[in-house]
Parts: structure tokens; sequence; C-alpha cells
């Protein structure tokens, strides 16, 4: 989530606009002195112990965000709890005492109730699969002991009754009466108080509006129910739409991403292109957020409400009739391919994006300055990240050297929220490689489904370290379609895709249009799917490594896999359509599009008590 360091002020957007061509001018020397030590680095340089050389072990790591919330059971209202202070407190004395005993490290988000935690160390995988399922349970049983009485940790997107207005639905135990903090968001639902206090957060906040020079405008149509009837007010100025209007709701829900180390820096570039093209896939089958503001939508993810919520275009950058139009908010999907392989072709770039050309021609000047051979996809990404501007800047980190530190890079690179990110080495003193961040996916309610998907993203890693043939390369056009396509409620069924299915071969796409089930498992004359690759290139792996007595993680594969299929093939709902069956089953519910306080209660209590493994239901039965 960028720099939390503990650096004081940072500065009101207007004051920033002094510095921001310096700092943008800056970062990019700092990225091409990294690029300068790092872009001959190899993975293999950085590991030790290598056994089995055609087999390289994976480095990577996992990211889960969560709630934590309160249910009041005197009110039956649930509230989030913004005052994590001592959980932090709590892990952080732990740590210090005993270290073995905690096996991930937490760090603040966005709100002020999230915490996002990763494992201490990253994986190193080549067949244990079964590490991340059980890093991930233990992990939460940990946090769970932290917890003050009362208190839970809520996995999935989002929050259902954030923002709703005729109850508190935070806990602030020393703000009980009914005032209402807005400096910062100027929301009407939302108190500045549910914010992280780093000053990184408020700032992000009110920077982004300043820049827009009005306040984010979020509306999700509204899932209509046969009672559905919305009356028009400031809070719902259009019947058709739940309306939001400040960065809480979009950077409130929850995800799971994951990092992988790349062989080299052109396979970093490598996996980035081709996790980009299935990453619009992973947000279909993780789809967890059907509900906002206390309304149920007519889609099923997050990825337009945070896209919507921290959109800092300018009035002109949003009109699509002036010069100065940029098509996406700095969250959205990639607009451009980056891998230098001659199997990149151009014409996969399809999509017409604005670039930072005079950024562009200061990266060009200074390369050649430092004698650096960098290529032209690497300069048009640049181009790409640096059409934003930096949003915070921390008064006292302004002048910073460029030769040993990244920050300013980092500034704009962390606030580019894309599908996937490419990270170079951290620090100009790392012993991390280049490394690639899958980003789509939308938290889980059980650690079993979350560690699925975070193996399925791993498995395709692994596909792109096996095989220098595989080609999932369509326009980037399509895969923007897809993403439209894969925020749609039940879209891991009832949508089609487009695929490219000669996989294994360069130059001219053929495209298919399929659904998720038809991708991964095979539609017969049309494409053999992705799972009999998968499989054959894990078996012989195994085989190998292992001998066909040894040690064989085929099962934890083959769970991976089972998990999947019952997914996509209906068998088991996406969290979002659980959630769509429990409060249209619930008695409370009108067939409104409502969801009231105690239909939330109810909702937040069974999740919870399914996470913690205290009800079995048969949607969630166990993976591993
Ligand atoms: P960000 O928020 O910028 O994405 P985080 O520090 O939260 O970054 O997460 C980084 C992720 O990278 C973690 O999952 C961590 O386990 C993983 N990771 C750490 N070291 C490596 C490595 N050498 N190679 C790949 N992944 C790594
Ligand atoms: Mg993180
Ligand atoms: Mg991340």
């Amino acid at each position: 989530m960028g720099y939390l360091g503990n650096d004081g002020q940072t500065l009101a957007f207007e004051e920033s606009l002094k510095y921001k061509d310096q700092i943008k001018r800056d970062g990019i020397i700092q990225f091409l002195n990294l690029y300068k030590k790092f872009k001959n680095i190899t993975y293999k340089e950085t590991i030790k112990n290598i056994v089995y050389e055609k087999y390289l072990p994976i480095h990577w790591g996992d990211e889960v965000e969560a709630h934590i919330v309160f249910l009041d059971k005197e009110s039956k209202v649930p509230k989030i709890v913004p005052d994590i202070h001592y959980l932090f407190q709590r892990v952080q004395q732990d740590q210090q005492e005993e270290p073995e005993d905690v096996n991930f490290k937490l760090v603040p988000e966005y709100g002020g109730w999230m915490i996002e935690t990763t494992p201490s160390n990253p994986y190193y995988t080549i067949n244990n699969l079964c590490a991340v399922p059980t890093n991930l349970s233990e992990r939460s049983h940990k946090i769970n002991s932290y917890l003050n009485s009362g208190q839970k940790v809520l996995y999935t997107s989002t929050f259902p009754i954030l923002g709703q207005i005729d109850q508190k639905y935070y806990y602030i135990p020393q703000a009980q009466n009914n005032e209402h903090l807005n400096q910062v968001t100027q929301s009407l639902f939302i108190d500045d108080r549910i914010i992280s206090d780093h000053p990184r957060f408020p700032t992000l906040s009110s920077n982004i509006r300043t820049r827009r020079q009005e306040k984010v405008n979020i509306r999700v149509p509204i899932f209509k129910d046969k009672q559905t009837n919305i009356e028009v007010s400031q809070y719902n100025p259009d019947p058709d739409f739940i309306y939001m209007d400040a960065m809480a709701f979009g950077m409130g829900s929850s995800c799971i991403q994951t990092t992988f180390s790349a062989k080299n820096l052109s396979h970093a570039r490598r996996l980035y292109d081709q996790m980009s093209i299935i990453s619009p896939l992973f947000l279909a089958m993780t789809a967890s957020s059907p509900i906002f503001r206390g309304k149920l939508a007519a889609i099923d993810t997050r990825w337009d409400v945070i896209a919507a919520s921290v959109d800092c275009r300018s009035p002109e950058e949003r009109n699509p009739s002036s010069s100065k139009y940029i098509p996406k908010s700095r969250y959205d999907s990639i607009s451009f391919y980056i891998s230098d392989e001659k199997r990149n072709l151009p014409q996969y770039n399809d999509l017409k994006f604005p670039l930072n050309e005079e950024i562009m021609n200061f990266a060009r000047e200074k390369s050649k300055e430092m004698g650096l051979e960098l290529d032209e996809n690497y300069i048009r990404h640049l181009g790409f990240l640096y059409i934003r501007d930096p949003l915070v800047l921390f008064e006292k980190k302004l002048n910073v050297d460029n030769e040993k530190e990244t920050l300013h890079f980092e500034n704009i690179q962390s606030t580019n929220w894309n599908s996937v990110r490419l990270k170079p080495p951290p620090s100009m003193d790392s012993k991390i490689g280049w490394r690639t961040e899958f980003r789509t996916m939308e938290c889980q309610i059980t650690n079993d489904e979350n560690a699925a998907f975070m193996l399925l993203s791993h498995i395709f890693v692994r596909l792109f370290y096996q095989s220098d043939s595989l080609n999932f390369y369509i326009p980037i056009t399509k895969v923007d379609i897809n993403f439209q396509r894969a925020k749609q409620v039940d879209a891991i069924t009832t949508q089609k895709f487009f695929f490219r299915t000669n996989i294994h071969e360069d130059g001219e796409p053929i495209i298919e249009e399929l659904t998720l089930h038809e991708i991964f498992f095979g539609k017969s004359q049309v494409f053999d799917g992705l799972y009999q690759y998968a499989s054959q290139v894990w078996e012989s792996m195994m085989q190998e490594i292992f001998g066909s007595n040894g040690n064989n993680d085929k099962t934890e594969f083959e769970k991976v896999w089972n998990f999947i299929r019952q997914r996509t093939s209906g068998q088991k709902f996406t969290v979002a359509r659980w959630i769509r069956n429990f409060v249209k089953s619930h008695p409370e519910y009108k067939q409104d599009s409502e969801i009231t306080n105690s239909i939330a209660y109810d909702l937040i209590e069974a999740i919870t008590s399914i996470s913690e493994g205290k009800t079995q239901d048969p949607n969630f039965t166990p993976i591993f």
C-alpha cells in the first residue's frame, strides 16, 4: 500500500503540484538506477541450493485483506472496528517475544478496521502446495487468538452495510454520540474516523478529491428485485444505482494477491502480460461482492467500485471529447503489454490509450546518458504509469538521493493499481529480483478457497516457468471486454470469455468465446482445456523429481482443480451467489434489494462461523 514510513506531514494537493514534475523525473532516474543495477540479475543468482536445475523452485507470497468486525448482540447491528491498534501491538509483541510462533506479517490497510497479512517468509516451492493452506489456517487461528472479545475477522470482499446512514455501523468507543466527521472525505456516508490514521490514507482521499475537483462519484447498478423501489433523495440520487461518494467504499474492500519471483526481467515481463490475460477470469471465479452500502447490486465484484473510488482524473481527463482524455482510472486493468519477446505482436496492443510522452523522452535521454539500452516497450510502460500524478508527498522526503532510494518511483508505481504489477527489486541493496504481482482476486470466506485460488495462480506461473512456448496473447481490447463480462452476476457460469485456443503457437491467435469451464476443462473439437496441459506438465515434473513412488504432490494439485471444476460447473457457488441466496432466503428480506441491519448481522455471523470452521456448509466443504 505504498510508503508507510514515519516521516511527518504530507502535502496538500496544491502544494504538491509545485513538486510534481521534479518528483516524476526523480522517479524515472531512480527506476533507471534500479534498472542499471538489476537488469541482468537472474533469479538463480539470488537463491541458494538449487536442487533441481530444470525445475527452479519459485519464491512467492500472498496478501490477504480482511475486515475486523464486532457483532453487537444487543443492537443486532454488525459493526466495523476502526481502532485496531491493539491488534498491531499484540502481534508486534509476539513477534518480538516468540518470533517462531508468528508465521505472518501484519500491515495496515486503507480502512482503520482492515488488516492485511502476508506470510512472514515467502513460500519456496516446487511441490509443497499444502504449505499454503497450512500457512493461511495457522495465520487466521493466530489472529483470532489476539482479538478482543466479540470481535471477528470477516473474510469477504465488502462489509455489507458500510456507509449505512440510519444506524452506527462503526464502533468508536470515544465517539458514541452522533457526531459525524467528514472533512477529509466530505462524504454523506463515511465518517473520516474509520480511515486508517497513517497520514498516507487521509491524504490520498483528499488529494484524489482535489485533483478530480469534486467528490468521487461511484454508481453501481442496483439489483432490481420484485419490490425494489428506491426513493430519490440526496443519498439515492438515481433509483437505478447505488450511489457512493468516498474512497472507503472501494479501498475498504478486501482482496487477495499473489507475488511471484521471475527468472529474470524478461521473464517478469512475460509473466506480467500472460497473467494479465487470465486476470479477469480469476475475478469472475472469485466474485464475492454482491452488496454495497446495504443494497443488492446487479454486479458481483468490487472492481468498478474501487476504480471509481480512487478516480482522480480531472474533468478534462474524464471527458471523451477532450484532447486530455484518459479512458481509465488509475485503478483498472493494464492498457499495454510490455514483454520484449517477439511473440508480443504489435497488433495485440490495440487499445488507444494516452502516454506521458514528455516522461518517455526524458527516460530515453537519461537512459542514453547512463549507457542503458532500455527498449521501447519498457519506455512505453513508463509512459503509461506516468500519465498519473503523485498523490501523496511527504514534506521531509521531497529530496532524496536518487542513487540510493526508490521512493519517488514507488510513489507512482504503487498508486497505479492495475490488474498485474511488475515489481522491480524493492531497493538498491535488495537481494530480491524482479517479480510480478497478480491482483484481481477477491477475498473468499474460507482459508481453503483462498489457498486454492492462490495455488491456481501459482500453477499458471509454474507453467510459464516450464514452457517458453505457452502463449495466451489476444488483443488487449478483448481482455478489457473480458473484464466487463467478469463483473456480471454469476459470470463464472453464464459469461463467455475471449480466449486463445492455439496456446502453443506464435503468430495470429485463434480466438474463441468460451465459458470458464470450457477454458479450463475443454470443449470438444475446439479446445482441450488448460487443466489437461497443466496436468501433463505437473505429472512429468513430479515423475522426474520424485520418481513414480516418491513424494507425489499430484493430490494437492488435483484438489485445487477439483475445486475449480466444482466452481466453474456451478456445483459450488461463488461467494457472491452464496451471499445472494442467503439474503433471498432470510425471513426479513422483503424482495426490495435492501440489506437491513439484522440481515447483515445474520449474514456476517454465518460467514464468520464458516470461516472459523464452526459451521459446516455444503458450499464450503474443506478442499485440502
Ligand atoms: P505490496 O503491498 O507492494 O504488493 P507486500 O509487501 O504486501 O507488497 O507483499 C509482497 C509479497 O511478496 C508477499 O506476499 C511476500 O511474501 C512476497 N515476497 C516476498 N519476497 C519475495 C520474493 N523473493 N519473491 C517473490 N515474492 C516475494
Ligand atoms: Mg501489501
Ligand atoms: Mg500487493
